[in-house]
């Protein structure tokens, strides 16, 4: 029996384990039942691979998503591992044998849709044979409280009971402590060992800037940091998705659709190109995501504004599930502060439920307008905390520009009162401006003392001043009366100028093209790059599996690095096992011969 350690390198070919993997696989190989919180591409799968490897018996894993389960597996089978899973996609011979190999004590680690596992065919089945643990993925969803309840997870209750000798650990990325405490009640775990690992996605990009020509801005941050990568935009109607799709196509982007109004076959095609292929954007709206475990996608971008920090976060955290660095890139205005709050206002909920969705728009706006770190205030939401601004963030790379608005503010808030409350941004602008519209002369606004007193700023500047208020609370905009601006109890101070307002400057997005050519290939050979990126295309192909089953990002980027010369230092690669090492070095090794100076 091999040591978890050595299991780590020649199967897997990592050298060192991320705390807190460490210790509980140590807990789970000594027979302890564990609860396992950790985010997102923590690396949470190898908690229990490595312990299904070392104890004897075949491991059991309970696991929701069907797509997920058979990339999984493929994973592991390139690797040499024997796993194999059961689920409504295989015929009854298929099933069959697989349940003969389990008998037989043929498998490493069998995957187990839990509709399936609740079987009593399945569960005599499992009785008699020799059982390592037992893994319940995804735990969150036995809890009702939570966003994926599945009532097929909880007969997982009776796990305890009816194995009480084999040791569980459930997993989840879900981070409060309602849902928490709902796992470790209905799966019984309250006498299981707790690791809670934090909720930062270090490796992704947090940006937040000011839409001013959405497309043009996106083309850029496409062009100059993701030519080539798989990525994520969202927007919020299906109708956009499908535009900003067919637009990314005509600017030479393989971009596909993705919402609840295409028919099935649609949707799971565009997914399954996704997955397999490389270099796929997806236009989606929030319906895309639930069951995407593609670790390389190198972005997600939000072309408007999610309603709150959690879906943002969710969102937002399917970006670089491999670790290597990814983007958030959102651009929000005003304009999508005012749809979204009409969106609230119009929504069918009690007054209550409103109120509480309006306060959760608030927490969103309030991200967006920061001038602090951004990772900083995410965890903060989430009752996380980070000591110091990270680094990794707009507002920490290029710290935004304050101004004293104090006097910009109450010129704004005055128009709005002078014109009684009664009108919309632009018209508002206009009298500020001291414009010569049809409309100002129709109310006679050019009478008014705001009337042209806001010539020094431009259009922008002004929405820019218009859209921090609406956001931070001091104006509302009021439906019935088709966007009208509204005063805001909290004014009352900033007009009589017992206080002062700081506001951000807003800057155009500056291009992070250096910044990000560092960051995606350092002094990497782009060309050798390629090569080796088509190499394992073939083989990803040869095999039926999506590429990132051959080898991730990082690895080719680590060989690029290396440059192996033989398919011993390919060995030498992270993420090349002895498995891998023998079917693919040779292949890989002669790629990089190739391109390689010949005196080297
Ligand atoms: P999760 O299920 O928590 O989202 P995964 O188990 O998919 O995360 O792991 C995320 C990525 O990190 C995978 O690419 C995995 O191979 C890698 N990984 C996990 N543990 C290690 C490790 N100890 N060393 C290097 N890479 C690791
Ligand atoms: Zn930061």
């Amino acid at each position: 029996m091999s040591s978890a350690q050595d299991i780590l390198q020649s199967v897997f070919g990592y050298t060192s384990f991320r705390p807190p993997q460490d210790q509980i696989v140590d807990a789970l190989i000594a027979g302890e039942d564990a609860f396992v919180i950790m985010p997102t591409g923590g690396g949470k799968s190898l908690c229990y691979q490595i312990p299904a490897l070392v104890r004897e018996g075949c491991a059991v894993v309970i696991s929701p998503l069907i797509a997920l389960m058979q990339d999984q597996v493929s994973a592991l089978q390139v690797l040499g591992v024997r796993a194999q899973f059961l689920n409504s996609t295989l015929d009854a011979d298929r099933v069959l044998a697989i349940e003969q190999a389990l008998s037989r004590g043929e498998l490493d680690l069998l995957y187990i849709a839990p509709e399936r596992f609740n079987q009593a065919k399945t569960l005599s089945l499992l009785r008699e044979v020799k059982i390592s643990l037992f893994a319940i993925d995804e735990a969150h969803c036995v809890s009702q409280w939570g966003h994926d309840f599945r009532a097929d997870y909880l007969q997982l209750s009776l796990l305890h009971t009816l194995f009480p000798e084999i040791p569980r650990i459930a997993l989840t990325a879900t981070a409060d402590a309602r849902t928490r405490r709902e796992i470790i009640e209905r799966l019984d775990l309250a006498a299981a060992r707790q690791f809670i690992a934090g909720f930062d996605r270090p490796n992704i990009r947090y940006r937040i800037a000011l839409k001013q020509n959405a497309k043009q801005q996106f083309l850029q941050f496409l062009k100059q940091e993701h030519a080539r990568d798989a990525g994520i935009v969202y927007c919020l109607s299906r109708s956009k998705t499908e535009d900003i799709a067919s637009w990314l196509c005509g600017e030479g982007f393989r971009a596909l659709p993705y919402h609840a109004g295409l028919d099935s076959r649609t949707r799971a095609a565009n997914q399954a190109t996704f997955l397999r292929e490389e270099a796929v954007i997806i236009v989606a709206t929030i319906a895309f995501g639930m069951g995407i475990d593609k670790p390389d996608v190198r972005f997600v971008a939000h072309l408007d504004l999610p309603k709150t920090i959690e879906s943002y976060y969710q969102e937002t955290g399917r970006a670089g599930r491999d670790s290597n660095p990814a983007d958030a890139w959102m651009i929000y205005g005003l304009q999508d502060v005012i749809k979204l709050r009409q969106m609230m206002a119009q929504s069918a909920g009690t007054e209550e439920h409103k109120r509480a969705e309006q306060q959760r728009l608030n927490a969103m706006l309030g991200l967006c307008e920061i001038t602090s770190c951004r990772r900083q205030a995410l965890l903060n939401y989430f009752d996380d905390a980070l000591d110091s601004p990270c680094g990794n963030c707009d507002t920490c790379l290029q710290p935004p520009a304050t101004w004293n608005g104090t006097e910009a503010a109450q010129m704004a808030l005055s128009v709005a009162y002078r014109t009684e409350q009664r009108f919309g941004v632009n018209h508002l602008i206009d009298v500020l401006r001291g414009a010569n519209t049809d409309k100002i002369f129709q109310f006679n606004h050019h009478q008014l003392a705001s009337y042209g007193i806001g010539k020094d700023f431009d259009n922008n500047q002004w929405r820019s001043v218009f859209r921090q208020l609406v956001a931070r609370g001091y104006l509302s905009v009021d439906f019935e009366r088709f966007g009208a601006l509204r005063l805001e109890e909290k004014c009352r101070p900033l007009l009589r100028g017992e206080v002062s307002i700081e506001l951000r400057k807003d800057i155009k997005l500056k291009a992070a093209k250096q910044q990000t050519q560092v960051r995606l290939a350092g002094d990497i050979d782009i060309a050798l790059w390629e090569a080796l990126r088509e190499c394992r295309r073939q083989f990803a192909e040869e095999q039926g599996v999506p590429p990132y089953v051959i080898f991730h990002d990082s690895s080719l980027q680590e060989m690029c690095r290396l440059l192996p010369r033989d398919v011993q230092e390919f060995g030498l690669v992270s993420g090349v096992g002895e498995r891998k090492q023998q079917k693919y070095g040779p292949a890989f090794v002669r790629v990089i011969a190739d391109h390689l100076p010949v005196h080297r």
